[in-house]
């Protein structure tokens, strides 16, 4: 038992009150291990004159708790409201014991610890005590670049197997010093049980990869270089990262260029809160986010006029990911006793090359990184499971997850239904991410990225073997993608374990209600890029009506012909055209639309009309993204994507943006009326939906009516952005037509709305 958290003897004992008594099991769910969770306990229950016990039972924690009704509650509710700094509950159950034993005292039980059946904590960011520690001089761990304690610090990222303790880390290889190991074991420190403690005596290194510099030097040389314009990579917690000022255009155009990224927006590392403000609007929720303990990338919309950030960190985007430093060496790139002037801004992007995995050791960023940089700011604590950084969104004020990952992976989902069994869902081609099913808890993994690069497929691989060994599972079935030729089709079946083929849409309704614990059936809307359909056609825009056993294709968006394969993914004028020609039904009038609206030349779209009627490289399609794209071209607004979705941001950010003006322009609620009025006129009026006749569907989107529309407007010289508008908001009214009319044909009621476009 430990000296701090004791036992506690309690006034209540005394059977005068104890008539009027209750006792309660609860069990708490969660990051519960490793964060001083049953101390914390132990101490409410003090506060409360609780008696009863708390023991680890692996995955939750179990805690009996005796006392009057009111103290039992108000010490629940301690538990919810009061928890460690780092603990995450996921879920709190509660129920009465009908015939409790009498507890004398309130007992922290140490118990061993259950196979398989422990939650893996995500790495957790540098917290404000070791950042003070970090720079008092007199501090013996003064600008140590590996400094972390009890609460924060790397965890999954490090992690070989559990249980976890340093032997099975990559800390292993760093015994502790005298000093570090005394606070180790002394549970009055902050830094008792942390399996990572380290200082400058013990500990790892930090050094320059393939130079002379280490330490202080290597710190010192890495600034120099970036004050001076230059590039540099810097291995971090999860993996490498490319740098560079993010208030030179010069600097960032350099970076542009050299990693053949023309538009793609980079991520930016401000130096602390009053850095961010400079740049960005910024709510009080995000700004909670920001400086938490998980420190994701957050979208923010950009100050308007001139803030000191270049225009090509997210050029023609309204808003830039922004974050703040989570890893000690980060603080030390923009704070540090050599005299070196430092920008608060830095471009803080994945160190790979397009395609390929964040790079994670030295032979990688060796090979990929090195012609990239100046310099590679390298350390020699391994890390053996990828984790790049998480982004986030915001909508009404809530927090979104774009892409989840370090700080929060492999942090599972967990629901209600009593699941048993053991499965791995191997993910989709691109933006990968896979998932380890326990019972009834979801354990996502770290984002992997695009499977087109066997360099992902080979990280895909190792990192299922990782998990797989981190949560000791025995998987009894894989399921993968229908799609035949995704790579991750392959690595699944590679695997050896029974397969189960599982269709696109339907996994990311599936998802959405994983995510939600919703065990009703649903209406699902699923839009999206690209999934192969169960007829063999691609789909993108699809109404079905899911439950845990499987799905019925409701409706879908207008079907169109794709051509052209993966290129028609990267340049929508050429779904444009194809859209063109689906509404036109003439080649004549197909070729005036398309060149008035400049959109290629006569023969490039003869070619495109061509292969469509001969289906030749052809597709049926019924992808919303690749709807997006070609919209955002007859609209004039990107004819071609250099990065994913591009296109589809881009006219999201004209009907934004158009929206925004319009809003300005209300000035009272009456002109507000009129404008809404006229901009009814505007909008191409919803058309609902027609029957339809091929196979299960039961209607179809009317979305060819919508692009008809558009052209013709278009041609007429309307405003772009106003268009731009216009489609999202007629594409929203006739998905609410389908669930409505869907609604009406099968009495569901919940609608779980997933997918890229989303
Ligand atoms: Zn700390
Ligand atoms: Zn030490």
């Amino acid at each position: 038992m430990h000296a701090a958290a004791g036992s506690v003897e309690t006034a209540a004992g005394n059977g005068e009150t104890y008539g009027a008594e209750i006792t309660k099991m609860i069990r708490v769910y969660g990051i519960v291990q490793g964060v001083g969770f049953r101390p914390t306990v132990s101490r409410h229950a003090m506060a409360r004159g609780i008696r009863g016990s708390v023991s680890n039972k692996g995955p939750y924690v179990e805690i009996f708790a005796q006392g009057k009704q009111q103290d039992v509650d108000a010490f629940i509710a301690d538990i919810g409201n009061k928890p460690p700094k780092r603990a995450a509950i996921l879920k709190l159950l509660e129920e009465p014991v009908e015939e409790p034993e009498k507890f004398t005292q309130f007992d922290i039980i140490e118990s061993e610890k259950t196979k398989g059946e422990i939650f893996v904590s995500p790495d957790i960011a540098i917290c404000d005590e070791c950042k003070a520690e970090m720079f008092d001089p007199e501090n013996r761990r003064y600008l140590h670049p590996f400094i972390n304690c009890t609460c924060c610090g790397p965890r999954l990222t490090i992690l070989d197997s559990l249980p976890y303790d340093r032997e099975r880390t990559s800390m292993k290889e760093f015994p502790m010093c005298p000093s570090c190991a005394d606070e180790y074991h002394n549970p009055d420190t902050r830094r008792y049980d942390a399996q990572p403690v380290c200082c400058n005596d013990c500990g790892p290194e930090v050094y320059l990869a393939g130079r002379e510099e280490r330490g202080r030097e290597a710190i010192t040389y890495t600034r120099k270089i970036i004050a001076s314009g230059g590039i540099v990579a810097i291995k971090g917690i999860g993996g490498f990262h490319l740098c560079c000022d993010a208030t030179s255009e010069e600097a960032v155009q350099r970076l542009r260029q050299r990693k053949r990224r023309p538009g793609k927006p980079f991520a930016v590392m401000a130096q602390d809160m009053e850095a961010v403000k400079k740049i960005c609007k910024v709510s009080e929720e995000q700004e909670k986010i920001l400086t938490g303990h998980q420190k994701p990338i957050l979208l923010l919309d950009k100050l308007p006029g001139e803030t000191g950030l270049c225009e090509s960190i997210a050029p023609g985007n309204p808003k830039v990911g922004v974050m703040l430093p989570y890893a000690p060496v980060q603080l030390l790139l923009f704070h540090y006793d050599d005299g070196i002037r430092m920008p608060g801004l830095l471009v803080m992007t994945s160190g790979n090359t397009s395609g390929a995995p964040i790079c994670r050791d030295d032979e990688e960023a060796a090979e990929e990184l090195s012609y990239l940089c100046d310099c590679i700011l390298s350390h020699n604590r391994k890390i053996r499971i990828r984790a790049d950084d998480s982004v986030m969104d915001f909508y009404k004020g809530e927090p979104y997850m774009i892409r989840r990952s370090r700080g929060y992976a492999p942090l599972p989902f967990m629901v209600s239904t009593p699941w048993k069994g053991q499965v791995i869902a191997a993910g989709g081609e691109l933006k990968n991410t896979f998932c380890i099913g326990v019972d009834n808890r979801f354990y996502p993994s770290p984002y992997v990225g695009d499977l087109e690069d066997l360099r992902t497929v080979k990280a895909l691989k190792e990192t299922i073997g990782r998990l797989e060994t981190l949560l000791e599972v025995q998987p009894e079935v894989v399921v993968c993608d229908l799609h035949p030729k995704y790579n991750s089709t392959v690595v699944a079946e590679e695997l050896g374990y029974p397969i189960v083929k599982m269709q696109h849409h339907y996994a990311h309704i599936l998802s959405c209600m994983a995510e939600n614990d919703c065990e009703e059936k649903v209406i699902g809307v699923s839009f999206d890029g690209t999934g192969y359909g169960t007829d063999g056609t691609i789909w993108g825009g699809e109404l079905l009506v899911a439950d845990w056993q499987g799905f019925t294709r409701l409706g879908s968006i207008e079907p169109f012909v794709q051509v052209g394969g993966d290129i028609s993914a990267k340049e929508g004028w050429r779904i444009a055209v194809s859209l063109i020609w689906q509404n036109m039904g003439n080649l004549e009038k197909t070729l005036d639309t398309v060149r008035k609206l400049g959109l290629c030349t006569d023969q490039e779209a003869k070619v495109l009309v061509t292969m469509a009627q001969r289906k030749i490289n052809a597709v049926t399609s019924t992808s919303a993204g690749r709807l997006f794209d070609g919209v955002s071209a007859i609209l004039g607004i990107r004819r071609a994507s250099t990065f994913e979705g591009e296109a589809s941001t881009a006219l999201e950010f004209a009907a934004e943006a158009w929206r925004k003006q319009r809003e300005m322009q209300k000035k009272n609620p009456e002109e507000n009326l009129k404008i809404r009025m006229s901009e009814k006129e505007d909008i191409p009026e919803s058309t609902g939906i027609s029957e339809a006749s091929e196979d299960e569907r039961k209607f179809i989107l009317n979305t060819g009516e919508i692009v008809a529309y558009l052209v013709r407007a278009r041609l007429a010289g309307e405003d772009p952005g106003k268009l731009a508008y216009g489609f999202h908001r007629a594409l929203a009214d006739e998905i609410l037509a389908a669930c409505g009319e869907a609604e009406r044909q099968t009495g569901i009621r919940k609608v779980a709305l997933s997918g890229g476009v989303f």
